[in-house]
């Protein structure tokens, strides 16, 4: 077992970004007997400031912000059922409590308007194969009495549900470094080269060889790609989160709003973990995410309004962290004219993918056929 900042002269397989997708991947290859070695420079990565909600239904959000996008959701909609399969199967491999719970997802809406959206988002789910159904007013109260009497109804998708992150990173963490896996903590790739049998892979921490290499830096895997003249347009969203005080068992869905930016969950301990993309800042010369006072006021506000409770909290911390954007879809597998390098970037609700995703990129450099066919999420797309 190795942890800790050296980085090995000569490897197997590098991976750059050790998000949830770089460390389960680095596990799924290490325990079929491959040497690999995580790379992160500990900046800036979605797996540490994520909510934790399992997402499968269409986000409304996402399909306001980015209607052009609308036809990838849907397209890519199959891979969040069996992602939550993936956390669920995952948690009994670790063989730790990682509060994960497949409880349900309920998206409220607060007019007759965003009803009838919901209701038309839900026929279109149902075609596409997701276990969803609308909830009038008193339906929904059968299930989640506490919501303000301005809710008129919701959307709930059984098959949603939520995690803590903080427990699921370290326990993927400890079982990846019993599975041999070197994790080169707080260290940045800054160039990558291809060289014979291999690949040049210069870090702040010295220089490494490798047979074959994965680019899952989230956010950083664009400027990566582009070292091999690459295209692959991904962008950092910083955006606030904050996290209550314990309160007694409320919430027990992972609770989102059909027009408004608000996801709301509580954890086994109590605290209501508040976010929903409310923007942040990338601030100084290190871009560090950082709080924006309108989101702080604007999250907090929303959701006292959808769950009155709420309001008799106090807020414990608050923080910012950077979301991978990129077209709506992953972009996972082989490249071509590339031989031993490889992406593994999920798409929206990265949390939710990131063992599918890795798993299916395991599966691709293992030789094997994967669970779901990734041929159209290469970065070959962009290229
Ligand atoms: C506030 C917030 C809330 C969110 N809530 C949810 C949610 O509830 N559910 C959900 O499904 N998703 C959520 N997401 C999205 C989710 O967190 C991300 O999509 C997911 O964590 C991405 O995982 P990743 O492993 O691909 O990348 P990341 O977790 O971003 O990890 C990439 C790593 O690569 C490192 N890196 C980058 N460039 C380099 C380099 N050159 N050298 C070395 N290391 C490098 C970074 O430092 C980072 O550690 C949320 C995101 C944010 C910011």
């Amino acid at each position: 077992m190795t942890d800790g900042r050296r980085v090995p002269a000569e490897i197997g397989t590098v991976i750059v970004g050790g998000g949830i997708v770089g460390m389960c991947l680095a596990w799924f290859l290490a325990e079929e007997g491959h040497d690999v070695a995580v790379v992160d420079d500990g900046r800036h990565a979605g797996t540490i400031a994520n909510a934790g909600g399992l997402h499968v239904q269409l986000q409304s959000r996402f399909m306001r912000l980015y209607p052009e996008m609308v036809p990838a959701f849907e397209e890519t909609l199959p891979f969040y059922p069996r992602a939550v399969r993936h956390w669920q199967a995952l948690a009994g491999r670790l063989g730790e409590d990682i509060e994960l719970a497949v409880t349900g997802g309920l998206m409220v809406a607060e007019s007759r308007e965003q009803y009838e959206f919901l209701e038309k988002k839900c026929r279109r789910e149902r075609q596409l194969g997701l276990e969803v159904e609308m909830l009038d007013r008193a339906a929904l109260d059968r299930v989640a009495p506490y919501f303000a009497p301005s809710i008129v109804g919701a959307e709930l998708c059984i098959t949603e549900g939520k995690v803590n992150p903080l427990l699921a990173n370290q326990a993927i963490r400890r079982r990846a470094l019993a599975a041999g896996v070197v994790h080169c903590t707080e260290t940045r790739v800054g160039s990558l080269a291809r060289v014979a049998n291999g690949f040049a892979i210069e870090t702040s921490r010295g220089s490494i060889r490798a047979g074959r290499i994965v680019i899952a830096a989230g956010a950083g895997s664009g400027a990566l790609a582009a070292e091999f003249g690459l295209i692959v347009p991904t962008r950092a969203e910083p955006l606030h989160m904050n996290i209550t005080e314990a309160t007694e068992p409320l919430i027990h869905h992972m609770v989102q709003h059909a027009d408004r930016q608000i996801t709301m969950k509580q954890l086994s301990a109590g605290m209501v973990v508040i976010g929903g993309g409310w923007p942040a800042t990338l601030a100084g010369a290190d871009e560090h995410p950082t709080v924006e006072l309108d989101s702080l006021i604007g999250s907090l506000s929303l959701a006292q309004h959808v769950i009155p409770r709420i309001g008799a909290l106090r807020l414990i911390r608050t923080w910012a962290g950077v979301n991978t954007s990129v077209d709506g879809r992953p972009v996972v597998g082989p490249v071509r004219g590339l031989p031993g390098l490889f992406f593994a970037i999920p798409g929206d609700a990265g949390y939710t993918l990131g063992p599918l995703t890795a798993r299916l990129v395991a599966d691709t450099m293992l030789g094997r056929t994967p669970e779901a066919p990734i041929g159209g999420y290469t970065a070959d797309r962009f290229n």
